[in-house]
């Protein structure tokens, strides 16, 4: 079978050199098809010619009308300006960069067509750097019967090329429609008045007059919808064949004879009695542990409602059936404090609990890895350490992981095929607070069984946020003083731009300065994410033994930490936040059974936007509706973090713009699987390219 012509280089085109093949490829250009894939941004109108009476302030417009004047101003910047004029007004054009040429063809007396953006200002009208040619017989039709497309560009592209190019590519495909496979099955396009692959291709290059780019820009077009559709498809389907694949693995089965018993005393050794969800959620792991596929379950559930106890009950299940688990969390802190309470929850049992991190080194690292491979160690915790080469397991069982939102997805996978043998692979639980709204649940999660803890804990007090801006300070000191006469804790969180880790810990350090100053009775420590982690212990040690009120901290203790007694949490600059990440942090809060309290402050002036989504935060305790207003206000990648190395880049598609189409993928991904399988694998190559197992986890 010859190769698709869609299939080949660009360079097979017409003026495309290395050069250019080294561009294009920039924008991820490679193929033919890539181009035809490759969308416009945004359109430009030049279907009519405004008079010139007409134009306004901020409106891009084709004008025509002929040269006037011309002359280079030596005054500031040098520039060129050239009055043009029609039957009802003039304008001037202005270039800051300019040569002979232009001098030449802007003479007195040339008719020229522009296209620009206009602005008024107290001279006149004017137009910059307009785009503009010579119009040689005055009776010809200036207008294009098209919306004009504008491209993502890269440097050394121009617009005018890549429009060519994109041109050529369109013709090849309309010369043999067979080209261009249209995968969607046709039932389909039908029932939802899509248009075909090619007639939906072909509008959002080159829209005609009939469609407005209002209406494209704002996602109602049928033929913009179609291929965003076919893009969200094209991504779940991907996450279904992969567990489908998932599933073809065999998993150990963790069935023990003494198992009840051991389930009932670990029971009773715990100081609460489970809630309902939590029993709910064991049931449903315990399920996954005796089937003979491996568990791929996601455990969702708000911060403090109890997933470590839950997890702590699968790892019950592997021990007495005589398997090690992994447990892997995002910060060493999270680590420690699993491993304080892992190693309480399985003193009795005849296995060690270990702990593993870049900063465990010489002899005891050696030691936690030769009793791994011995099978000495039953429970292994630790950071993305555990998935180094030189870390190798006995029997491993079973890997959780805890905030896994935290982590990339190949650091998952690394984890896993540690413990492949055979055909065999271990059960995994992974775990988050980050409540991911629906629509990107569709997207991100449908690889996995969800479980959902959606109840906290008996005794659990709404947390009471304020909004205040950062000028009561003064206030907020004082408050501080009378919480800790009364006995209980508090943290103060300074938070910076996340990638400036240096900053937000000078930021902390500094603070602690003052606060120690400010408040002389008041037993202030730090804790930030460049400590030694001993050192960073000791610290959370002695805030637990309450030898500490007050801890100023990093953004360090967002995820994990647990102080019931620390009942008042203050929040620098919180506007600088991602909504769920504030939740998370604010989380560290409201562990007990009395009042508590989160102090959001602000540094003035606020933005709208900014307002807007504190009181968001201020106005409701439920992190899925935080997520899902955050979504509206602010876009997935915002909620998903910057950090999510497993993001998708969507290239039409948005997904708030798109939310509405998420609603029957399921059911048409189903009757895709049933009905024609086929068209799966052409569908993921299409839109998601090498990026095979970008999202299994
Ligand atoms: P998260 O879901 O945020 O990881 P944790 O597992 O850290 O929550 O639990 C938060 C706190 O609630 C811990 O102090 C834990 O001991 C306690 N806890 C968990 N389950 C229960 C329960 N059923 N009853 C009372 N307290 C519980
Ligand atoms: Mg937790």
């Amino acid at each position: 079978m010859s190769v698709n012509e869609l299939g080949q280089s660009v360079g097979k085109l017409s003026g495309v050199g290395a050069q250019t093949l080294h561009r294009l490829e920039k924008l991820g250009i490679r193929v033919i098809s890539d181009l035809i894939f490759h969308l416009p941004l945004r359109y430009e109108d030049r279907t009519r010619v405004y008079s010139i009476d007409s134009l306004k302030n901020g409106m891009t417009a084709l004008i025509s009308g002929r040269v006037e004047f011309v002359d280079v101003l030596p005054r500031g910047r040098k520039s060129l300006v050239c009055n043009i004029a029609d039957d009802t007004g003039t304008i001037t054009l202005k270039f800051f960069h300019f040569n002979a040429h232009q001098l030449n063809v802007l003479k007195p007396g040339n008719l020229i067509c522009c296209f620009g953006e206009v602005r008024q200002n107290f001279s006149g009208l004017e137009m910059l750097h307009p785009d503009y040619r010579i119009v040689m017989n005055q009776d010809a039709d200036i207008t294009e019967s098209r919306l004009t497309p504008v491209y993502p560009l890269t440097e050394g592209i121009t617009q005018n090329a890549l429009r060519k190019l994109v041109k050529q590519a369109l013709l090849l495909c309309n010369l043999n429609p067979k080209l261009l496979t249209d995968w969607l099955p046709e039932k389909l396009l039908s029932q939802h008045n899509y248009p075909t692959l090619a007639v939906a291709i072909n509008i959002l290059h080159a829209p005609d007059e009939m469609i407005s780019a209002d209406a494209l820009q704002s996602g109602s077009v049928p033929a913009l919808k179609r291929l965003a559709f076919e893009e969200l498809l094209a991504h779940h389907l991907r996450l279904r064949v992969n567990r489908n694949k998932a599933r073809q693995w065999q998993a150990p089965c963790f069935s023990a004879d003494n198992q009840q018993e051991v389930v009932a005393q670990f029971l009773k050794s715990l100081p609460f009695s489970l809630t309902g969800a939590q029993q709910r959620v064991i049931n449903e792991i315990s399920a996954d542990c005796i089937a003979p596929q491996p568990m791929m379950r996601l455990v969702q559930g708000d911060v403090g409602s109890g997933k470590t106890v839950v997890s702590a009950y699968a790892a019950l299940l592997a021990l007495s059936a005589g398997y090690q688990v992994a447990v892997m969390a995002p910060t060493e802190l999270l680590a420690e404090q699993h491993m304080r309470n892992f190693s309480v929850w399985f003193a009795d049992f005849n296995t060690q609990v270990v702990f593993l991190s870049g900063q465990v080194k010489g002899k005891a690292r050696k030691e936690v890895l030769q009793g791994l491979e011995a099978g000495t160690v039953g429970i292994i915790i630790g950071t993305h350490a555990l998935f180094q080469e030189s870390v190798n397991f006995k029997r491993l069982g079973l890997i959780i992981i805890d905030e896994q939102h935290r982590f990339g997805v190949n650091q998952r996978m690394a984890l896993r095929e540690k413990g492949q043998q055979d055909n065999r692979r271990p059960h995994q639980l992974v775990m988050t607070a980050t409540p991911i709204p629906r629509t990107l649940a569709m997207l991100q999660y449908s690889d996995l069984d969800v479980s959902i803890i959606d109840e906290l804990p008996p005794g659990r007090k709404p947390i009471v946020t304020s909004v205040i801006p950062a000028e009561r300070r003064a206030e907020v000191v004082e408050r501080i003083n009378s919480w800790v006469e009364k006995g209980r804790q508090v943290y103060w969180v300074c938070t910076l731009i996340e990638e400036s880790e240096v900053l937000e810990c000078e930021a902390a350090e500094k603070t602690a300065e003052l606060l120690t100053v400010a408040l002389p009775k008041v037993r202030v420590a730090l804790i930030h994410g460049r400590m030694k982690s001993a050192d960073k212990e000791l610290v959370m040690q002695a805030f637990k033994n309450h030898q500490v009120d007050l801890l100023v901290a990093t953004t360090v203790i967002e995820v994990g930490v647990d102080v019931p007694n620390a009942g008042l949490m203050v929040i620098e600059n919180p506007e600088r936040l991602g909504l769920s990440q504030l939740h998370q942090l604010r989380g560290r809060v409201g562990r007990g059974d009395s009042d508590s309290y989160c102090l959001l402050m602000y540094q003035t002036p606020l933005s709208d936007v900014a307002r807007q989504r504190l009181g968001i935060l201020r106005d409701s305790n439920d992190g899925f509706v935080i997520a899902e207003k955050d979504l509206e206000l602010r876009g997935p990648g915002e909620v998903l973090g910057t950090r999510q190395t497993g993001a998708i880049n969507f290239r039409v598609a948005d997904l708030v713009r798109d939310a509405d189409l998420l609603d029957t993928i399921h059911e048409i991904a189903e009757e895709i699987f049933i009905n024609s399988p086929q068209v799966i694998q052409p569908l993921c190559d299409r839109w998601l390219g090498a990026s095979t197992d970008y999202a299994e986890v």
